[in-house]
């Protein structure tokens, strides 16, 4: 039986799922509600788990058992916000949407499927990471993690018929995927052939979203209710979810309209408060700035400029705003285009790429003459699809400078490398005797570690007594183009297999993912989920403690 490819966007504010059907086109997939777009909300109610539509409802009236926006901290320890007074690891409940959707996808195709999940092409490997554990955490069969802009070019690239139609005379396309979603804002540069996607650069901003538009509309009608009443009505926290909201609904309206009304209800008080377009777009003329400065740096560091491209492509519902696109047509000189829906390019382009995977893994089906074709062998794009990743960050190593007599960053990968690529690098251990390296990957651009983030680390413990101090340790950094990283190490002359385990800072082990599946699969209140809680929190702190008691000397870059 052959699996079907699915795509799954997990987004900030909004999950969507697409596949592969029967004419080899991608689709979507919709949830219970007939919807496809899944809020990405979670109710922790007593009687069970609530996902999507249902628990976006609950927001205002059950605040502090409603999680949202939880992808903007995937990477960190906890969810910023209390759930039922605990602080939860944001991969579980990432893992509570992806359990819904993955519901959503068996209840259309049943249990043969593998996915690909999307994350923003700037997430960096601790919310790699994360997604990967929420994945497991839900018991989804993952075949890989894809950058969302790629997806959405190939999604593009399929409307186009670059990919399904290899003799199709379509020259290079260079495009400018500019993607504005609820919490997370990401800009990447692609070159589009018959076959071939290829990232060339890419940032972005992981706290910048639709979200903070909205946040300036609920300021300016808080701020007008504190004029009339005198109190502020972001001091309650009902009253603060229940005016995000209604700005939120005020912004949409916004697109559409030149005016909309914010009703602010508080302390038993209403206040009707009227925003015109140009007022909301003022107010907000900064953060736009913010998305125009980091798409001009992105094509700079392509080394081209906005008459090298040819389509500038929207995606992320924050797109729809008219400032958005007035904007970039001033910037690009031309009409963004709207050729593929904002809100589905992603999962679309997900679905295609797992079906490149499959296809890659799989040889060509032979057929028996007896079972009609199946979409999923037959219709597959061009098992030749070329996709090319860049790194969004540096990968250096925490190492000792000598001259400055400090410890520095050395960069092994820098930043919009082509993925995937291995780096290797000759270091001295840097005393006599030393009995253990440690190989502190960093990611991030400054030459300062402690600006950096500490992605991992590799400990190289009981070196032979008496090692030479200058011995030559060979360090080889591999990132896979799904951006994840391996770590190697050789230390001259040491007869042995250096090839240790790379220790992910925060990473779970099989067994507490498993745990986590298991509890979030099981029905009942909260309360159940609050000995895993604290179960948790424990062993990340205690790995956490691990650090410093081998960390006898560290590599010293030879200048
Ligand atoms: P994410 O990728 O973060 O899940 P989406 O692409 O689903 O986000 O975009 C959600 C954001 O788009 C929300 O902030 C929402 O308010 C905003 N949005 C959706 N439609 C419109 C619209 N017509 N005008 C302005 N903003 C919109
Ligand atoms: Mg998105």
């Amino acid at each position: 039986m052959t699996a079907y490819p699915v795509g799954i966007d997990l987004g900030t504010t909004h999950s969507a799922v697409a596949w592969i059907d029967a004419a080899g086109r991608t689709a979507m997939i919709p949830n219970a509600d007939g919807n496809i777009l899944t809020p990405s909300v979670v109710l922790f109610d007593d009687a069970g788990i609530v996902v999507g539509r249902e628990a976006l409802k609950a927001v205002a009236a059950s605040s502090g058992r409603v999680a949202r926006w939880v992808k903007r901290d995937m990477g960190s320890p906890s969810y910023s916000q209390p759930i039922g007074g605990h602080y939860m690891p944001p991969e579980a409940i990432q893992a509570c949407i992806l359990s819904q959707l993955r519901a959503d996808v068996e209840r259309a195709l049943g249990k043969s499927y593998h996915a690909v999940i999307t994350v923003p092409a700037f997430f960096d490997e601790p919310r790699r990471r994360a997604t990967a554990e929420a994945a497991a955490m839900a018991g989804l069969p993952i075949l890989d993690i894809v950058n969302e802009p790629t997806a959405a070019v190939l999604a593009f690239g399929e409307q186009l018929g670059y990919l399904t139609s290899p003799g199709l005379a379509a020259g290079p396309l260079k495009l400018l995927v500019y993607d504005l979603g609820g919490g997370t804002f990401d800009v990447t540069v692609a070159e589009l052939r018959p076959g071939q996607v290829r990232a060339l650069a890419t940032d972005g901003d992981s706290m910048l979203g639709g979200y903070d538009w909205d946040r300036r509309l609920v300021d300016l009608a808080a701020e007008a209710f504190q004029k009339q009443f005198g109190a502020d009505p972001r001091q309650d926290t009902t009253s603060l979810h229940q005016l995000h909201i209604e700005a939120e609904q005020a912004k949409l309206a916004l697109s559409a309209r030149a005016k909309a009304v914010i009703r602010v209800v508080h302390t038993g008080r209403v206040l009707e408060v009227h925003v015109a377009r140009q007022q909301f777009e003022e107010r907000t003329a900064d953060l736009l700035y913010r998305t125009s400065v980091t798409t001009r740096q992105v094509l700079s560091a392509a080394g081209l400029t906005f008459k090298d491209i040819q389509r500038v492509l929207l995606v992320g519902g924050s797109t729809r705003m008219p400032m958005v696109r007035k904007m970039l047509a001033d910037l690009a000189g031309k009409e963004p285009h709207g050729e593929v829906n904002p809100d589905e390019a992603v999962a679309r382009g997900a679905a295609l790429y797992a079906s490149h995977l499959l296809a890659k893994s799989q040889p060509p089906a032979q057929p028996t003459g007896r079972l009609p074709p199946t979409a999923a062998v037959n219709q597959r794009p061009s098992p030749q699809l070329q996709v090319t990743n860049v790194s969004a960050h540096s990968l250096g190593i925490e190492g000792y400078n000598v001259k400055q007599d400090r410890r520095g960053n050395t960069i092994l990968i820098p930043r919009n490398s082509a993925l995937p690529v291995s780096v290797s690098r000759k270091f001295i251990t840097r005393k006599i005797g030393q009995k253990s390296i440690v190989v502190q990957v960093l990611e991030g651009e400054s030459s300062r570690p402690e600006e950096c983030t500490r992605v991992g680390r590799m400990v190289i413990r009981n070196l032979p007594p008496g090692l030479a101090a200058g011995t030559p340790v060979k360090v080889t950094y591999e990132y896979g183009s799904n951006g994840r990283l391996s770590v190697k190490a050789d230390v001259s002359g040491v007869d042995r297999s250096m090839k240790l385990e790379f220790e992910r800072t925060g990473e779970r082990t099989a067994q507490q993912i498993a745990a986590w599946r298991q509890v979030l699969a099981s029905e009942g209140s909260f309360s159940r989920l609050e000995p895993m809680i604290r179960s948790d929190q424990e062993a990340q702190r205690a790995k956490a403690g691990i650090s410093n008691e081998e960390v006898v000397a560290l590599l010293d870059a030879p200048s």
